[in-house]
């Protein structure tokens, strides 16, 4: 049995190589596979005798109507009417770190080194039951923003915390979304030069070896994988060169992709100078950590050599503009990035230093602060939504699965509500996402099935959600 769901009559960008868009357009997926992309009415290969006597109820109670019917095959097609409403790929998160759900709020004013010593004691209590609540909320809001693929960075494994990373894949399992999970690490604590007191840190015997097992356990590399791992050791200023060394040769061994922070501030570039003679982008690039198998987050102060050697090695870019404004870190040169042919997706980043968490209101602020970088004509909106969809699935090594709308792809779709109040009469449909107020979330497919619909979560009670993010965070303050 097949199960058909035509999207039509909506304004559908692809984001394919042509950057084809459709006005009054259509998706029709089966299962969870994308089988047809066009303008106009659907023709009727797709819709033969499976849609007569729809009927049904409303997908928003408004102009996108939903109906069903079943043929003789038992196969099941549900109609989507979606007048009024753009259809997107659904948005790729290519850094954030879910766990910091449970600590918004704090050192509200501070720069990064300062921010981080004033969160790392915290940090170093979590548990995975507190970090699968954490990351339940935080996954919940990016869903609700549109995304269907999460990309996280977690790098804090206190001893005897439990399995952390199995709370993240759990949490990512209950809602529905597709996660890009890390086993990442710190192992240069204050003793030894680094930013992180040494409580919050690991040996790297024990870092390679939760790694390894961490792949074993969740990384699967076949298509169409809901669960993927990548080691992310955390950044210059807080591991040894021996772990970046040792995780880049376990990572290209076991086949999985690499992830760090770089270049993100000043402060950075200060300390890399200082200790190792090099700008972090040489640095990291002489410990194996340039390549295209690897994402980089931040690249707020890359120079033009070392956006050359970005685009040379194949190293992809997680762009995060709300964190970096947050944290004052500055205005990373995106679109001369762009230019030289390096992938950028974008990312929400923690939401300790990005309390809003949500994706797609990260297209808007990409828009605004690259303008403020580089001018008004160095960042449209559709630039920017490419990077949260095509440049994330590059980032994540996810290219030819999603992160467009094409025939064969995964059914990962957002369809956005763009006739109410807030977007009405808006002469673009696609400057209603990339320049407005995030639209109202009609319905999000992640392979197929719908894991928002209406602006709510389907599969779980937010109260419930909410609810146990408010009882893990109050854990965590009293610890
Ligand atoms: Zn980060």
């Amino acid at each position: 049995m097949t199960q058909r769901t035509i999207i039509r009559n909506a304004h559908v960008v692809t984001v394919d190589a042509a950057d084809r868009e459709h006005s009054d357009g259509y998706v029709v997926i089966d299962d969870a596979v994308i089988v047809a992309v066009g303008g106009g009415p659907v023709p009727n290969e797709w819709t033969d005798e499976r849609t007569r006597g729809a009927g049904g109820g409303g997908l928003n109670g408004d102009s996108a109507r939903a109906s069903s019917s079943s043929n003789n095959n038992n196969n099941e097609t549900t109609v989507i009417d979606a007048r009024g409403h753009l259809v997107t790929p659904g948005l790729i998160n290519t850094h954030h770190h879910l766990y910091q759900w449970l600590t918004r709020g704090y050192a509200q004013d501070a720069i990064l080194f300062d921010w981080l010593t004033a969160l790392y004691p915290l940090w170093s209590r979590i548990d995975a039951e507190l970090v699968e609540a954490g990351a339940l909320g935080a996954m919940a809001v990016a869903a609700r923003s549109g995304c269907s693929t999460v990309g996280d960075h977690h790098y804090v494994f206190p001893s005897g915390a439990g399995d952390i990373l199995g709370g993240i894949v759990n949490a990512a399992r209950t809602l529905g979304v597709r996660l890009h999970a890390t086993r990442g690490s710190m192992d240069l604590g204050q003793s030894r030069g680094g930013l992180p007191p040494d409580f919050a840190v690991e040996t790297i015997d024990a870092i390679l070896a939760a790694s390894d097992l961490a792949i074993d356990r969740y990384h699967n590399p076949n298509a169409g994988a809901m669960t993927q791992v990548a080691l992310a050791p955390c950044s210059p200023f807080s591991v040894t060169a021996d772990l970046l060394r040792e995780s880049a040769a376990l990572g290209r061994a076991r086949g999985v992709r690499l992830h760090t922070h770089g270049s993100e501030t000043v402060e950075e570039d200060a300390f890399c100078l200082e200790k190792f003679g090099r700008t972090p982008t040489q640095y990291l690039e002489d410990l194996g950590w340039l390549g295209d198998d690897v994402w980089m987050a931040h690249c707020v102060h890359l120079d033009a050599h070392a956006i050359g050697r970005f685009a040379a090695t194949g190293t992809s870019v997680a762009h995060c503009p709300s964190s970096n404004a947050r944290l004052a870190a500055g205005i990373a040169p995106v679109p001369a990035m762009l230019d030289a042919g390096v992938t950028v997706g974008l990312g929400v980043d923690g939401a300790a230093s990005n309390e809003s968490g949500q994706l797609g209101s990260e297209i808007r602020m990409a828009v605004l602060m690259n303008r403020l970088g580089a001018g008004a004509g160095r960042m449209t909106g559709r630039t920017a939504l490419r990077m949260a969809t095509m440049g994330g699935a590059k980032t994540l090594g996810r290219g030819a699965e999603i992160g467009s709308l094409e025939v064969g792809k995964l059914a990962d779709v957002a369809v956005w509500k763009v006739d109410g109040v807030e977007h009405a009469g808006i002469l673009d449909p696609v400057a209603a996402l990339t320049l407005g107020a995030q639209p109202p979330l009609a319905l999000l497919l992640v392979n197929g099935e719908a894991v928002v619909r209406d602006g709510e979560l389907t599969r779980v009670d937010e109260r419930d959600v909410a609810h146990a993010v408010a009882r893990a965070s109050g854990a965590l303050r009293l610890r």
